[in-house]
């Protein structure tokens, strides 16, 4: 394909996906097909010769389209939204024709720099405190991550750093693995499945406390699974707050949690992953009361802010500390700006 060909066929994709758009409301939203179906429908092995554009066109609807469960359809009532845009199709378009690659600031600036920059600019719609923004000059600041999932999981990465740091500067002779055979973090019974499954890729204990009949997790209860594992000898170090449980909306009652989590050393990360866009609106926002003491909150904008898959936005108190753990030093990553405050947290 050379660029006038391009030009022609870019069209033709923009008229393809406008008429699935319009006519999205006569598809079945499940598709009707058994486990398999697709392998019969295409060759074996990759073709030696190329094929027109008009077949492969055609092969969408024979082919794709009979495979697709239509998550933009109006009649699509499961999981949750994933409400994409229209503009949010040519950010896209635009972002897979400049084709860069921005893993750190040299790699691309303008990656780097627009992130951190939007990142304050939703931080700010959020009124999140301003320890959270990167434009006040602080420590903190944002970044985009492709799920929540990972965002629970590199905020429980860097705590576990950070603690392991801690515990050897006061006992240089401790070995990491006896450090982390003792680290406890806790959620509650209704988080994500996803947060029990970043302990496990930690290799670290997740207690998963129960919640009150609003299924709310309370202080006095973290408090308590505190009390009884330092009692054991445990080092608790971690909590994952959720705001906008997947399975009810339910919310943790941050204003309790937080103060402990504070006074006790554990790192308090907030997964507001479903409900997190809602905060934008002022009557919403006092839902979101408490964020002032956790180390790091993250909400998707794929579920409800008309951004497409994947966007989950993190933010951190200090970015050090996630820099810092996950650090890497060659020579092919080094540039001249590295100490300018500009690398985001990846
Ligand atoms: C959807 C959801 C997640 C998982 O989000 P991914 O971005 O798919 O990893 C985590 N926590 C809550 C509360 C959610 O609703």
């Amino acid at each position: 394909m050379d660029l006038e060909e391009f030009r022609m066929r870019g069209k033709e994709m923009v008229d393809y996906i406008i008429d699935y758009w319009e006519t999205i409301e006569q598809r079945r939203v499940y598709p009707a097909v058994q486990p398999g179906y697709l392998r019969p429908l295409i060759p074996d092995s990759a073709p030696q010769g190329p094929e027109s554009f008009e077949d492969l066109m055609a092969d969408i609807e024979r082919v794709i389209m009979p495979g697709v469960t239509h998550w933009q359809s109006p009649h699509f009532h499961a999981y949750y939204p994933a409400a994409v845009s229209l503009p949010g199709f040519l950010g896209d378009m635009l972002c897979g024709g400049i084709g860069c690659v921005g893993f750190s600031w040299a790699s691309s600036p303008v990656c780097t720099e627009l992130e951190t920059v939007m990142l304050d600019w939703l931080g700010k719609m959020l009124n999140l405190p301003e320890d959270f923004l990167v434009e006040t000059g602080g420590e903190g600041g944002g970044v985009i991550q492709s799920s929540a999932s990972e965002s629970t999981l590199v905020a429980l990465l860097a705590a576990r750093k950070k603690m392991i740091t801690q515990m050897q500067a006061k006992c240089p002779d401790l070995g990491e693995h006896t450090i982390m055979s003792k680290l406890v973090a806790y959620t509650s019974e209704e988080a994500h499945c996803s947060v029990e499954r970043a302990g496990m890729i930690a290799s670290i204990k997740m207690r998963k406390l129960p919640t009150d009949e609003k299924f709310c997790l309370r202080g006095e209860t973290l408090r308590q699974a505190v009390e009884e594992d330092k009692v054991l000898g445990l080092i608790p170090f971690y909590f994952c707050a959720t705001l906008g449980t997947t399975s009810s909306c339910a919310f943790d009652n941050i204003m309790e949690l937080g103060p402990i989590c504070n006074s006790e050393n554990i790192w308090m990360h907030i997964d507001a992953a479903y409900a997190g866009s809602s905060f934008i609106c002022p009557e919403f926002r006092p839902l979101l009361n408490g964020v002032e003491f956790a180390d790091s909150f993250n909400f998707n904008p794929q579920k409800w802010l008309l951004v497409n898959f994947h966007c989950s936005a993190l933010w951190v108190k200090r970015r050090s500390e996630f820099i810092g753990a996950f650090k890497m030093d060659h020579i092919y990553l080094n540039h001249d700006h590295q100490n300018s405050g500009q690398d985001s947290p990846k």
